[in-house]
Formats: structure tokens, C-alpha cells, sequence
């Protein structure tokens, strides 16, 4: 695009002005003239054909009919007031009713004047009417700016009361589409038009707005749908060529005694396919003098543990550090506990550094993790303090990757020249396309498949009225020896709500499970957080029988004894957080119970996800029905990718359009990585200046 004209603040836009402008920018984040082209319809009201009356059937959704107004008369009194009006355009008359606004009709409807007339027919008193219509005299620019699929904008109250209906802005987009004639240059290369069939993008953009037929509409959403992630993905994976190119990795090509004797002597169990499969990938990249940044997606209990100890072990094999952090303490002691004890009989010195540990203590950790004399340090933030110094540090990897910003696993970079391998882990699958837009520039592997002897946990779901039915099943569990959560739910904005339906479920609960015959454990955001901890640990070590808790139990916390959860106003969570919720239970050989409790009063959403929850364990075909009932805004890492702005793909829907629109971004990188090739000219200067102006979608590491 031609910078001076396409940058040029809305309120040079005639009809738009600095009080409009400010609206525009506040409301909808339109600041400049392209903004306002790229402020997309979301959907269309089919004008393309004028009505004549005689043929009007009231079941059509709208009509459009052109005529005359034959006489005005207002009736009834105080709230029943109205105005009829009778229209006729010769084969017929139906009426137009107003209930608002009635002086200011009368005053601007012109006798012996034609009329464009839009609305929604209705049958009343067997006949036909339209209350409160669009109306427009029937000049020719009247009828050419109506005729077609019109455009319905998305708008906001403050839009509206400043003029900006749907329609104003209609009537804007048409201002700056005519003054932008001859303008609009092209930003893909001509082999990419024509292989992918696209139309150009003056026409798209014209078309898009103002389409005289859904053919033609389908045409200029795709070349829309496919510019938008085509630069998404170009620029995601010329970000990775340009790092590899830059950034050397540590070469690791022994696979030595630890991993060996580990494998032979240690490990407790045969590895699942999944797993094997993980770590060969995670072995070549090691193996190469590529630096990795690697994505590891699998189930809560798949494993993913395992996986980093032996990217950790062939690490040590070739005489470098390695370190996890975790979000939490309670996570990072539990990685500590089980990773620590398998090194342990490999005789490796293992550190665990979490904010509760001591002065004193931390600096003799400090000067061993400098020395080398500690090999593996596990870990929260405090392991990205700047006290923290490495000897050699050869591998980072981070757990729960999403509870991490961008910038503190850039410090776990910088904590070694040149930068560590990177394993980053999640257990919250995201769907494959989405994983291609928001992971763009790093590898993903997955684990698809849980170890053996796991039974999926049960799920069930129970209105209010069942509480009691409930609580005896759990009840009957408990005297199993098993253990139970209870979860209720705090949502930030009525925190303080929550809190007391919190403490008056555990009273609650302490009456069904009365001391000393059980005892009732609590954890939750409020308390601080040793005295969490410590709950935490009673329950993990079997000493409580119940814990009451909020979701500060999300995260990977393993207690394979505890095997019931009942999850109190499930309606109030979402599809992922009940997944990773019910994910803490069903880890052991018993069968585990999941309860979901709601209200009566469900909504269609709601009741979609907790069938889903009833339906199925798999994180996966989860995360797929979350996208396609929450949209892809709320999802892990679209707010870091920049995908969150995205203003015509859409994730859940345009699965295919991102794939083609990767293999293309990828084929052409393949020719030309650096974008030198003349005819990819329009390309560089576009992605050039997309670059500056927004996200760096760069994403992990
Ligand atoms: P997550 O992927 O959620 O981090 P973990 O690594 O905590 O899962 O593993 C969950 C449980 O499964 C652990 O108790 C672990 O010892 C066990 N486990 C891992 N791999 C296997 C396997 N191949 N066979 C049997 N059990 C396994
Ligand atoms: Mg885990």
C-alpha cells in the first residue's frame, strides 16, 4: 500500500471529523483510513432484488420496495401512540409503522417523493407491515449505495449514538473505497495469485464491503482469509529460518552412561510408542548444531515428565547443566521429588530452588549451580533471578509453558552463551491448526497416547438437587481409602462471592465428613502460600482425606490414590479448565469418578461442554470443541502470536485456508528465504511494514 494515503488518520475521512475519530479509535480500534478498510462486515443482508408489493409474502426475512407514501395518520394515545403510514408503488400498498420518534418521521417524509424502503415484513390484522423500516429516497446513488449484499458492521452502543450504525459506517467504507481507486497495490507475488486462484486485492477489498453476489462475496473472503495467514505464517517462518541461521546451537552427539544406564537399570517401565517417538525427535535436534525450541503437547498424566529427564540425561552425557521450572512450588517440589530420585542412583547432583528456600541455602545453590557442582537444578521463577548462575547451562526446560510470559523464558536464554536447547511443555493440547498459527516458528511434538493400565476417569453429570446422592457416593469412595477433591470455582469478578460459597462449602463439607472420623483439607488463592503448600503436601502424602479447593489445584499435581473430584457450579468453568481439572485424577489403577454439579438453568453453550466433558477423555478432540464454542481469543498464546487480532480468518472455521497458506508461505521461503527475488518485491515491502506496525509474532523462546 502507498504509506501516505493508507496511514492517514480517520478523521480526514470526510463524514468522520475528531469527535467520530476519537469513537472509532476507542470503540473499535480504527485509526487510520486502512484500519477503516479492514474493518470487516461479519455479515450480510441480501438487497439485490427490489420488491414489488403484490409479490410480498411475509415469510421473507427483508424486502426492499420502491414507492410513494399516500397518507400519514397518527393514532392511539400515550404509550400506544403510533404512526401509520400507507405505501403504495402501484401493484399494491402495505404499512409502514413507527412507535418512536414520530415528529421527527412526520417531519421528514416528503409527500410526492419515491422512496427505497427496507425492512422486515410482518403479518398483522392479515396485513402486511414493517415497523420502524429503512428508508432512503430512490435516487439513483441511493439505490446503487443499497442494491446488493449489504454489509452489516460490527458496532458498539457508543458507535451508534454518535451516528455510526451499521449503516454509517457503510457509508464511510463507500467514501474511502472511492477515494482509494486505483490505490490498492497488490502484496502477493503473481505466481501465488495464480496458483491459488486469487482475485486481486483492490477487487477483494471492494468486493468484501460491497459484493453484487455471494459468488463473488466467496471469492474476495478467500483471497482475504488467505492474505491474512499467509503473512501470519511467512512471517512466523522466516522468523525461524532467519534465528536458525543466527543462533548455533550446543552440539550434543554422545548418547553416553546416563542415558544408558538410566534406560537399562532405572527406568520402571517400557515407554510408551508416544513417548519414543517424542524423544527421537527431541535426540535429533539435539544432535544438531541447531539450537531447539521445542513445543512438547500431551495429556495431563501422558508422561511428559519422563520425556524431559531423558532430554536432561543426554545433556549430562555431554558434560553440560540442565534445569525445569515450573510454575508453582507445589510443582517444581513434585518434579524435584521424582527427578531427583531417579538421578540419585546416576550419582547426579540435583538442586531444587524455589522462592521458600532460605537465604544461606539459596547461595550455596547459587555458588554450586556456578561451579558446575550441581548438574540439574529444578525449580520456579527463582531460577531466572539474576543470582542464578549457570557453569554451562546445555538444556532448559519449562513446564506448564503458558503460565510463563515471553520475556522470562527469554532470560532462561540468556542464561547460557550460546543459548540452551529449549523444551517447553504444555497439557493443554491446542488443535492442530491453531498449534501451525500460534507456534508458527517453533517445533511441535505430541504425545497421543496415555501409558497403559490407565482407566479414563468416569464422567457424570447432576443438577443441584443431586448434591446429596453425590456427596454419599463420595462418601462410600473415602471409606475405600480413596481421596476426593471438592472444587469451586473463583472467578476474579466476583471474587468476594466466591469466597464465601468457598468457606460455606467446606463448613458444608466438614459436616458430611465430620472430625476426626475424616479429615478436610483447604487450599486456595487467599492463603499464602506456604500455608497452601503445606495443605497441598497433607493431601499428597495421603494425611487429608478431602481437599476443598479452588483451581489453584490446575496444574500437574500427580496424587494417583486421589480418585474422585466433584466440581461445584461446573457451568462457571471452561472447557479447558474443567479438562485440566479432571486431569488431576484417574493417575492410578483405580477407576476415578468426576461429578460435575450445575444449576437447572443451562445455557446451550453450557450444556455443549459439559456433554463434552461426559463424552470424552481426549484432551485433543477437547481442545477442538473448546475453539469452536469459545473461539480462538481466549486460548492459550493467542495474545502473545497476535492472532488475537486477526480480522477475517477465523481459526476454528478456516482450518484448511491455513494450511495452504503455510505450504505457500513455505515453498516460497524455500525459493527465496530472504525475500530477494524481484517478484517477490510486494511481498517483502508488505510483510516489511506489518512487521513494524504489529505483534512481533515470534512466539516461544
Ligand atoms: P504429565 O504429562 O501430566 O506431566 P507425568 O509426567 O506426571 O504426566 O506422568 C504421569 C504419571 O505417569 C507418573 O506417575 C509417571 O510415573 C507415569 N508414567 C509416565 N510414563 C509412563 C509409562 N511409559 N508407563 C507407565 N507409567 C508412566
Ligand atoms: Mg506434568
Amino acid at each position: 500500500m502507498q504509506e501516505s494515503f493508507f496511514d492517514t488518520p480517520v478523521k480526514y475521512l470526510p463524514g468522520v471529523g475528531p469527535v467520530r475519530a476519537d469513537i472509532l479509535e476507542k470503540e473499535v480500534n480504527v485509526r487510520t483510513f486502512s484500519d477503516l478498510l479492514h474493518y470487516f462486515p461479519f455479515r450480510y443482508v441480501d438487497r439485490t432484488k427490489i420488491y414489488r408489493i403484490s409479490e410480498i409474502d411475509h415469510s421473507l426475512p427483508f424486502i426492499q420496495i420502491t414507492g410513494h407514501v399516500t397518507r400519514i395518520d397518527k393514532v392511539g394515545k400515550g404509550r400506544g401512540e403510533r404512526l401509520i403510514a400507507e405505501f403504495s408503488d402501484g401493484t399494491g400498498t402495505i404499512k409502514l409503522v413507527w412507535f418512536k420518534g414520530l415528529r421527527w418521521i412526520i417531519s421528514s417524509l416528503k409527500p410526492n417523493t419515491e422512496y427505497l424502503v427496507f425492512g422486515k415484513p410482518s403479518l398483522f390484522m392479515g396485513r402486511i407491515n414493517i415497523a420502524h423500516p429503512e428508508m432512503d429516497m430512490a435516487t439513483d446513488e441511493n439505490i446503487k449505495f443499497a442494491s446488493g449484499l449489504q454489509a452489516i458492521y460490527p458496532i458498539t452502543e457508543k458507535l451508534t449514538a454518535k451516528g455510526l450504525n451499521s449503516r454509517g459506517i457503510a457509508r464511510l467504507i463507500y467514501t474511502l473505497l472511492q477515494m482509494a481507486q486505483g490505490k490498492i497495490s497488490e502484496n502477493l507475488s503473481p505466481d501465488l495469485i495464480s496458483k491459488y486462484k486469487l482475485i486481486n486485492r483492490e477487487d477483494a477489498l471492494n468486493d468484501i464491503h460491497r459484493p453484487s453476489d455471494s459468488e463473488i462475496l466467496k471469492k474476495a473472503e478467500f483471497r482475504l482469509k488467505f492474505e491474512e495467514l499467509f503473512f501470519i505464517q511467512l512471517s512466523l517462518l522466516q522468523s525461524k529460518i532467519i534465528r536458525i541461521e543466527k543462533v548455533k546451537g550446543i552440539p550434543f552427539p554422545v548418547v553416553g552412561n546416563y542415558v544408558n544406564r538410566f534406560y537399562k537399570e532405572i527406568l520402571p517401565f517400557p515407554l510408551t510408542e508416544s513417548q519414543k517417538k517424542v524423544i527421537k525427535e527431541i535426540r535429533k535436534d539435539l544432535g544438531s548444531r541447531k539450537q531447539m525450541n521445542r513445543l512438547l503437547q500431551g495429556d495431563v498424566g501422558s508422561g511428559k515428565t519422563l520425556v524431559a529427564l531423558m532430554a536432561i540425561l543426554i545433556a549430562l552425557d555431554n558434560g553440560y547443566q540442565a534445569c525445569i521450572m515450573a510454575p508453582t512450588g507445589i510443582l517444581a517440589n513434585q518434579h524435584f521429588k521424582t527427578i531427583s530420585g531417579y538421578l540419585e542412583k546416576l550419582g547426579v547432583a540435583t538442586a531444587n530452588l524455589t522462592g521458600s528456600i532460605h537465604r544461606k541455602e539459596k547461595n550455596i545453590i547459587y555458588q554450586k549451580l556456578s561451579s558446575g557442582e550441581i548438574r540439574v537444578c529444578i525449580g520456579t521463577h527463582a531460577l531466572i533471578q539474576d543470582e542464578v548462575k549457570f557453569k554451562n547451562l546445555g538444556l532448559a526446560v519449562i513446564d506448564e509453558q503458558h503460565r510463563f510470559g515471553v520475556a522470562q523464558r527469554a532470560i532462561l536464554r540468556k542464561k547460557n552463551n550460546p543459548p540452551p536447547h529449549i523444551l517447553v511443555m504444555t497439557a493443554t493440547p491446542i488443535p492442530r491448526t491453531l498449534a501451525m498459527t500460534v507456534y508458527g516458528d517453533i517445533d511441535v511434538s505430541v504425545i497421543d497416547e496415555m501409558p497403559p493400565g490407565r482407566k479414563p476417569v468416569k464422567t457424570y453429570h447432576r443438577y443441584d438437587n443431586g448434591r446429596v446422592q453425590t456427596y454419599n457416593f463420595v462418601t462410600e469412595q473415602v471409606n475405600k481409602g480413596r481421596q476426593a477433591y471438592v472444587v469451586f470455582p473463583i472467578i476474579e469478578e466476583s471474587e468476594t462471592l466466591d469466597f464465601k460459597n468457598l468457606l460455606a462449602g467446606f463448613n458444608f463439607l466438614k459436616q458430611i465428613f465430620p472430625d476426626p472420623t475424616y479429615t478436610t483439607g483447604m487450599a486456595h488463592g487467599r492463603m499464602e502460600a506456604g500455608e497452601r503448600d503445606d495443605a497441598m503436601r497433607k493431601f499428597t502424602a495421603g494425611e487429608t482425606q478431602i481437599l476443598v479447593a479452588t483451581n489453584v489445584i490446575e496444574v500437574g499435581v500427580d496424587i494417583p490414590n486421589a480418585t474422585v473430584m466433584v466440581i461445584e457450579s461446573a457451568e462457571r468453568f471452561g472447557l479447558s479448565q474443567l479438562h485440566q481439572l479432571r486431569g488431576r485424577i484417574g493417575r492410578g489403577a483405580e477407576q476415578s469418578f468426576c461429578i460435575l454439579l450445575t444449576g437447572k438453568k443451562l445455557s446451550n453453550d453450557t450444556i455443549a461442554r459439559i456433554n463434552v466433558m461426559c463424552r470424552t477423555n481426549d484432551g485433543f478432540e477437547i481442545a477442538e470443541q473448546d475453539l469452536k464454542l469459545r473461539g480462538p481469543g481466549d486460548l492459550e498464546g493467542t495474545q502473545q502470536s497476535g492472532i488475537a487480532g486477526l480480522r477475517i480468518a477465523n481459526l476454528a472455521k478456516d482450518g484448511q485456508i491455513i494450511s495452504l497458506a503455510r505450504d505457500a508461505a513455505m515453498e516460497l521461503l524455500k525459493k527465496d528465504p530472504h525475500l530477494k527475488l524481484p517478484q517477490h518485491g510486494a511481498v517483502a515491502v508488505y510483510l516489511n511494514d506489518i512487521r513494524i506496525k504489529k505483534t512481533d509474532w515470534a512466539g516461544v523462546g
